[in-house]
Formats: C-alpha cells, structure tokens, sequence
C-alpha cells in the first residue's frame, strides 16, 4: 500500500530560510533584522536577570516530579493578575477561565480550537496586515477568516476610518483579533482615544474582542500601561479573550510560556470553559511542560524579582526606542528625500518600513541586512555599531 504517495511538500515560508541565510554569509558587516526577539546593543540574545534569580530560587526543587496541575494554576492565577489588573474583583470571583498554554502561538491555537468547537459557525478578523502565524492558525483550526482595515500604506499609520467601517460592517457578534500593544508587524496601535471609540462600536455591534498580546510591557515600557486597553475593554462591559506569551517580555522564546484567559459571565461560566479549554489542550499535548512555568511563577510571585523584571523590561524597551532615534537622525543626517518620521512613531520591537521586496532584496545582496519579504524591521536587531551602516543601506536602496 502506498500510503503517503499524495503528499507533497508544504508550501515553502518565505520566513524560515531567512536564519540560515542569515547564518550563512560571512560578511562582517551583516545584521539579522528578521529576529522578532530581543537582542542587546551587541545584538547577543539576552538572559534577564530576573531570570536568573527565579531560577536560582527554584534549583533544587523538585520540579521533575512536580505535577504538572499545581505549577500551572500558579503560573495562570500570576499571568491573569498581569492582564487584567491585580485588584479587579472578577479574578476574586473567578470569572476569569485560564489555562497554560505553549506560548502565544499555543494559546492563540487553543482558542481557535475552542472556537471551533463552540461556536463552528463563527468565523474571525484579523486586522490587515497581521503576524503571518495568525493566518496559519486559524486555517489549521478551519475557521474561516476575514481581515479589516488597519494600516494606511501612504501614511505609514492607522487607518482608522476604514478600520472603524469594517468594525461597523461585519456582522453581528463577529470574532475579531486585536493586538493590544505592540502591533506586529506595523508597530501602529491606536491611540487611547481611538481604543476608547472601537470599544464602544464592539459593544453596539457585539463583536467578541480576542486579545493576543505577544508584547506586554515592550511598547510602552511599561506592563500595566500596555494592558490597558484590555483592561478599559473589561471596564466597558466586554467578555474578552486573551492570548499572553512570555517570549518576548521575558526573553523565554524557547521555553514556550504562555497562558490563555476569557472572561466570562460568572464562575459557573469560568469553570465550564475552563474544563473544555483543559480537555482541549490535553487532546493535543497532554499536560504542559513545567520548568519554564515554574520560572516564570518565580519571577510574578516575588515582588521584589518582578519589580526587577519591570525594570528590566523598561530598558529593553528604551534601548529600542534610542536606536530608532539615532536611526533615524542617521537617516536625516544623511538629507535622505524620504520622510523617516514612522521610524519613531511606531512603537515596539518592529519598524515597518515600506521597503518593496526587490529593495529588500537588495540590501540581502548588497549589505548583508537580512529582513523579512514584507519590508518589517526588527529593532531589536539595530545596535550602536550598526546602526549608522544600515541607515546608509537604507539611503542607498531608496534614492
Ligand atoms: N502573537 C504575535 C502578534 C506575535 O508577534 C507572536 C510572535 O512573534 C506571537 C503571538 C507568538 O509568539 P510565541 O508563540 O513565541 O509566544
């Protein structure tokens, strides 16, 4: 029997080869921009120092007998608390159904998975463009998708008319992903204002907001000020759902933390939904791993080590936004014709850049900087040392 004869190859992701092409060529000069995680002003991946306490807090505990239930409601109860605020009642009253996921992309897939289930009708929006992943996942799920409005190619912002109409547009009680802070890839988020008229058109159309925050803390700075939009959604009378990785703001890429919450009606609602979200997941990977949760407890529940990680997410954020200001000025320096404002307009880890991809293509072949298809830089990848070298790759490709 030819059992797999009919499968062929899956589609290639224009992503993926871009590490190993990264990696590959021996220019001194070359600079990784590709990168949606954090590296330092020598462009090195970096071991918090929060997490470094947490974890000699918890050597020689006995986590690989640990199960894995007690580790993940610590891990939940601290992430929730993160989200929606340390004092709001409904964690009191445990209206909050959390669960531990792996990562944001896990949670994100849980609750495709969940939507499915429940709701296999509803379809979900995304806004245009989104993280690419979201488009994978939903498909995998087979939720049908549809996009809205969001960023304004001529003036590199938010195109908040349009969004607002397709808000207004799509029928009732639709599902829309939104990304609190830190949009990936445009670094657009709407203003407080605007946030406060898109809360108020959801609930006149009932659409159900589902958050997926892969970068708290990262586009202000500050982890409250970035949860607020969730937190004002709450206070105008929304159920939400959540996605949280802690990647990003905890430099866990690789431990695959994350926690996936929805507010409910009350706690019998909470329960409910928390034991279909549990058997869902279980379906598909068992119980969840433990040491990375068990770090990330750690750092939440020690106030002195979280007040570390505030501080140590403060300077991610900072060394970020001084090297969009120095590439910036390095690009003005340069009297590049080309209006570079968006640079330090946008906020979090990514600039999106406008670039075509044959200029992307070009500064591949002739400067050695590696960036994603659609033109988004990470900053990330932006240190000291390079910055002006790439501001002149810029100028070059573009005049
Ligand atoms: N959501 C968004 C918008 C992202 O940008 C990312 C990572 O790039 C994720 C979710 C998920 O990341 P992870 O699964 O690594 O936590």
């Amino acid at each position: 029997v030819k059992w797999w004869d009919h499968v062929a190859p899956a589609p290639k992701d224009p992503i993926a080869g871009l590490t190993e092409a990264f990696l590959a060529d021996t220019s001194p000069y070359k600079i990784n921009l590709g990168v949606g995680a954090y590296r330092d002003d020598e462009g090195k991946p970096v071991v918090l120092q929060c997490v470094r306490e947490a974890n000699a807090k918890i050597a020689g505990c006995d986590f690989l007998e640990t199960i894995p239930h007690a580790v993940s409601t610590k891990l939940v109860e601290e992430s929730i608390k993160l989200v929606y605020g340390n004092d709001s009642d409904f964690v009191e009253e445990t209206k909050v159904a959390g669960v531990q996921a792996l990562s944001g992309t896990g949670a994100c897939r849980l609750f495709a998975e969940f939507q499915k289930k429940f709701c296999p009708k509803s379809q979900i929006y995304f806004p245009d463009p989104t993280w690419s992943c979201h488009h994978k996942i939903w498909r995998e799920a087979h939720i049908p998708q549809r996009t809205f409005r969001y960023y304004d190619l001529c003036s590199k912002g938010l195109n908040f008319t349009a969004m607002m109409d397709d808000i207004k547009n799509a029928p009732d009680g639709s599902f829309f992903l939104l990304h609190p802070c830190a949009h990936n890839p445009t670094g657009v988020d709407p203003t407080e204002e605007q946030w406060r008229e898109i809360s108020h058109l959801f609930k006149v159309k009932n659409h159900f907001p589902f958050f997926d925050m892969a970068y708290q803390g990262l586009a202000s700075g500050d982890l409250d000020r970035d949860a607020q939009v969730i937190r004002k959604f709450v206070e105008d009378g929304h159920l939400v759902g959540c996605a949280q990785s802690f990647a990003k703001n905890m430099g866990l890429y690789g431990q695959r933390i994350g926690c996936l919450s929805v507010l409910c009606a009350d706690a019998k609602q909470a329960a409910a939904i928390k034991s279909q979200m549990q058997q869902i997941a279980g379906a598909m990977y068992g119980s969840p791993p433990v040491l990375g949760p068990l770090l990330v407890s750690a750092i939440l529940s020690d106030p002195d080590i979280k007040a570390l990680w505030a501080t140590e997410v403060k300077a991610m954020t900072e060394r970020i936004r001084r090297m969009r200001i120095n590439l910036r000025e390095s690009l003005e320096k340069l009297d590049s014709p080309l209006n570079w404002e968006q640079i330090t307009n946008q906020v979090g880890m990514f600039f999106f850049s406008g670039l075509t991809p044959d200029q992307v293509d070009c500064l591949r072949r002739e400067f050695h900087i590696f960036m994603n298809p659609d033109g988004r830089i990470s900053m990330a990848g932006v240190t000291t040392g390079n910055v002006n070298y790439l501001a002149n790759a810029l100028h070059e490709v573009t005049r």
